[in-house]
């Protein structure tokens, strides 16, 4: 058994999961770690099909692939896939770690990193003896409630199953933002069975941090102390961004259109608004159509991701004569490099879901932000850009809970008159970048945790 470091990292089988996660890979195997990672085959043949190379040469990274218990390319059942993936996983990641553990060909999995959505994957390494690390790929104000479920029902300030008890706020500590009833990461869902399911993951949470050795985090202490502070372990490393990395890949899911790239080469200095919702959000038609004439409406150019399931099955085409009318002033891809989209200095403001990824990108990036939040986190995540850092705009629904056209219309100028709005999202570019460097809270954090598995201190 030879003694040096070797992890195995898993993430949550979904894009905002895997693509944090293979960003933190690559960071870590760039000291020198060797590490195992471990996808669904589902996942390994996205990420196969948008580009990444099978094994790059010399990479310290090798990939796995597990089933996932569902036959098929769909994947669309949330409720289906988190059942099969609870059931038919923690088998196959066990055997995994006991082969790895006695094969004279590699080194014994020193230390387990699993999404923190992931709770069976580290009681895996907990009861097997070996260290491990929770990653949070969302950000603190979900981690922080979600730590503290327990607390808030002992209390008598939610139910079992989240209700709000009264219609009070919920304020987890003097410093940090309220949650409104109507905005708890599990209750954003119309559905109740998504809502359950959130309900589960995020309930793990606490247990996961207990028998983790350590939290880590992808966001940035000095914009969130104060729910950073609220959970135990946790060390806050990123933000996790490709673009620091050679020759990786962003994780994508999605094969990239790159013509975008030359696309906003052609276009003048912080003058496009970029458009993207994620890789999970749905739009019915009639939003859809709204959205579209909104973008046109502003007179700007735009660069709009239009993923193939972004609008459900309501789905009947583009608002008529549209791609006509903005034909050399609206590009339209599939998927965008959004991390070098948000870098360009074409782009004038962000259009955003407020997914977490997409959140410490733009931040990153010095991205004034157009908040569209539709799901669990995004609401909390709208609430600091706009709220707390002041670096966006929320979109506000109309009484038929439509963004309309002249909403899009009227933020986007707002937006862009909005001098202090973008001085604040320069500013945050600074703090993250500092963080990142040599000696920043970041960098620091990052450093203990490869020091510890290094050198064997759990
Ligand atoms: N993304 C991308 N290209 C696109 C749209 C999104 O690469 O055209 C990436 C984005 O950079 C981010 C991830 O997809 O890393 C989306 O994660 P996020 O947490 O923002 O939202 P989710 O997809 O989980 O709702």
């Amino acid at each position: 058994m030879g003694s040096r470091p070797h992890l195995l990292l898993i993430p949550y089988p979904a894009q905002g999961h895997v693509a944090p996660l293979l960003k933190l890979a690559t960071k870590i195997s760039e000291h020198g770690i060797k590490i195992t990672f471990v996808n669904t085959e589902f996942i390994e043949a996205k990420l196969l099909a948008s580009g990444r190379e099978k094994a790059e040469e010399g990479s310290l990274i090798r990939f796995v692939s597990v089933p996932d218990g569902l036959e098929g390319d769909d994947r669309n059942d949330p409720i289906e896939m988190n059942e099969s993936v609870f059931r038919v996983m923690p088998g196959h990641l066990k055997e995994l770690i006991e082969k790895m553990n006695q094969s004279d060909d590699c080194e014994p999995i020193t230390c387990v990193v699993a999404d923190i959505c992931l709770g069976w994957a580290l009681e895996i390494a907990h009861q097997m003896g070996i260290p491990a690390a929770a990653f949070v790929p969302f950000g603190p104000p979900s981690l922080a409630i979600s730590f503290q479920f327990k607390r808030l029902i002992e209390s008598g300030i939610i139910d079992a199953n989240g209700n709000s008890m009264n219609d009070e706020l919920i304020n987890l500590s003097e410093e940090t933002l309220p949650w409104k009833n109507n905005e708890y990461l599990w209750s954003c869902s119309a559905e109740p069975e998504i809502q359950k399911l959130l309900l589960e993951l995020l309930t793990g949470v606490a247990q996961a941090v207990r028998i983790s050795n350590w939290v880590l985090s992808n966001s940035i202490y000095e914009l969130d102390s104060s729910n950073c502070d609220l959970v135990p372990k946790i060390l806050t490393i990123g933000p996790l961004l490709a673009s620091n990395h050679a020759g990786n890949s962003a994780g994508s899911l999605i094969l990239e259109d790159s013509s975008c790239l030359n696309w906003l080469d052609e276009q003048a200095t912080g003058s496009v608004i970029y458009v993207a919702l994620g890789s999970t959000t749905t739009l019915n038609q009639q939003q859809f159509n709204e959205l579209a004439l909104g973008l046109e409406s502003s007179g700007l150019p735009f660069l709009w991701v239009v993923r193939w399931n972004l609008v459900d099955e309501s789905f009947t085409g583009f608002p008529e004569g549209f791609k006509e009318r903005i034909a050399g002033r609206g590009k339209i891809v599939e998927w965008a490099a959004q991390e070098k989209v948000l870098a360009h200095s074409s782009v004038a403001c962000f259009l955003s879901h407020c997914g977490w990824n997409s959140t410490m990108e733009g931040i990153s990036m010095g991205v004034p932000f157009l908040c569209w939040p539709c799901f669990a986190d995004q609401y909390q995540n709208r609430n600091y850009i706009c709220q707390a850092w002041k670096i966006g705009l929320d979109l506000t629904l109309d009484e038929n809970k439509i963004v309309a056209r002249h909403e899009i219309q009227r933020k986007v100028e707002k937006l862009l008159s909005d001098e202090a709005i973008k001085a604040n999202a320069l500013k945050l570019k600074e703090i993250a970048g500092r963080s990142l460097v040599e000696g920043g809270p970041s960098c620091k954090n990052f450093r203990r945790f490869v020091d510890a598995i290094k050198y064997n201190k759990s």
